[in-house]
């Protein structure tokens, strides 16, 4: 056998490509299927050396990335991600999903991704800046708030925006909206750090609502894993509508509700928040936390260590659930998955899904990032619109929209999935399918209008 040589990227990519397959979509508009090998190479990779002096004053050196994947429907937009593990193979698939992500917003934005195999963890302040400053020294050159706009990702919050913001407008003497997450007092929108979290929940209302009219999140079982900012308001938003929250984590391991029917509170997803930015382990809570109220599981996931649940949301990183923990999850009565992380699901865990949503109607409803996701860089994208007028608006107007958006790109999944289904099931429609037809279709026809294919 043949190993992939971007095992993630052509994950996304094979994917993405089943699904579309799998449904009557190149039977109706056979002429998008041309699109595939165009839209599958990014338009532009930029990869630079990055090197920074740390504390100790020695030379460091990191590979820097920005992968510019499509421009179609607006500048390049997508995160920056700061981690040990970054290479071009998650960066691609990270912006390939983007891609899709960002049309599922109905937004003028563009795909992209990038970011540095740097560690954040165990860095002071200064050698955060100093990365930050050199990364940008060279990333300067190829963005612009009307080429590629930039934003977070795991290892880059408001902190890391702010140092980036600052080094791009002494490189380029311009002050323009060319991050978003930027702070509430230079430019950054109301509701940007929320944004991710809440928007989960929000889709996740509508497919309750969907499932049985007027349920709610009111008493409902959440597991949640992953502890940084779409984990938290994820949280937050789910224990504020009545749920019980009962699981948060990191990639040392996972705490769990020791007694069925408690729950995370809003002071113990403070202290998470607290220690993230400290960036330090979930682990050094242990006596912060209220005794005996959490058990902690060292180098554990959540999935196959919960009781009853009724909610799953991954939102930690890639590759979260494997095939037997997404069995755990149907044995636990977990009826809805939505990802708050992007391709939170392993291929096999997607298939588990799947194949119980159509075997048993209503037993389980799988909601995939490109969608369940999407707020976050639609409320990136609100900002660019604020920047670009000049104007704030309040928190009350952005999560208005937020929750507009959310609910529009809900319903966008569902009939393009009824749209282009070749099931023959009454079960719930495939909002993998519906996710993946509906971004590429828009995507794709503009890719057409614009002769990058004919
Ligand atoms: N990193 C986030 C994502 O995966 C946000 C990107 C952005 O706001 O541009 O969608």
């Amino acid at each position: 056998m043949v190993l992939p040589v971007e095992p993630e990227f052509e994950q996304a990519y094979t994917e993405l490509l089943l699904t579309l397959e799998n449904s009557t979509l190149f039977d109706k508009k056979p002429v998008l299927k041309k699109a595939i090998p165009v839209v599958s190479v990014p338009e532009r990779i930029i990869q630079f050396r990055v090197t920074w002096e740390d504390d100790d004053g020695v030379i460091n050196v990191n590979r820097g990335y920005r992968v510019q994947f499509n421009s179609a429907l607006g500048p390049y937009k997508g995160g920056l991600r700061f981690h040990p593990t970054v290479n071009l193979s998650i960066l691609k698939f990270l912006g390939y999903e983007q891609i899709f992500k960002n049309a599922l917003t109905g937004l003028s934005i563009g795909g992209g991704k990038g970011g540095a195999d740097f560690d954040p963890k165990g860095k002071s302040d200064a050698e955060i800046r100093r990365f930050c400053s050199a990364f940008m020294r060279e990333l300067s050159r190829h963005i612009g708030e009307n080429t590629d706009v930039p934003a977070g990702d795991i290892g880059v919050g408001g902190r890391e925006i702010g140092y980036l913001f600052g080094a791009y407008k002494r490189y380029r003497n311009l002050w323009e909206g060319v991050l978003t997450g930027k702070g509430l007092s230079w430019g950054g929108s109301l509701i940007r750090p929320e944004a991710t979290g809440y928007g989960l929940i929000y889709y996740v209302e509508r497919m309750l609502d969907y499932v049985s009219p007027g349920d709610t999140f009111a008493g409902k079982t959440v597991a949640i894993s992953g502890s940084g900012n779409v984990a938290q308001f994820a949280a937050l938003k789910a224990i504020e509508l009545g749920a019980q929250v009962v699981s948060m984590s990191d990639s040392k391991g996972a705490y769990i509700v020791a007694t069925p029917g408690t729950s995370f509170s809003v002071a113990d997803v403070a202290l998470i928040a607290n220690i993230k930015l400290e960036r330090k382990e979930l682990f050094v809570l242990d006596d912060a936390f209220p005794t005996g109220k959490f058990t902690y599981l060292p180098g554990a996931r959540p999935w196959i260590h919960l009781g009853k649940v009724d909610i799953a949301l991954p939102c930690a990183t890639q590759n979260e659930i494997s095939g037997e923990e997404a069995l755990a999850l149907v044995a636990a009565g977990c009826k809805f998955i939505a990802e708050g992380s992007n391709m939170g699901s392993t291929m096999d865990a997607i298939e588990v899904f799947e194949t119980e949503r159509v075997k048993a109607p209503g037993s389980i409803w799988y909601a995939p990032g490109k969608a369940a996701n999407c707020g976050g860089v639609a409320v990136s994208g609100l900002e660019m619109a604020q920047n670009s007028h000049r104007i704030n608006w309040t928190k009350e107007q952005v999560d208005e929209k937020l929750k507009s958006i959310m609910s529009t790109c809900f319903d966008n999944c569902v009939n393009t999935a009824i749209e282009y289904s070749s099931e023959k099931t009454d079960g719930l429609p495939s909002l993998v399918k519906g996710a993946n037809i509906a971004g590429f279709v828009k995507v794709a026809e503009a890719m057409l209008d614009q002769g990058d294919f004919y």
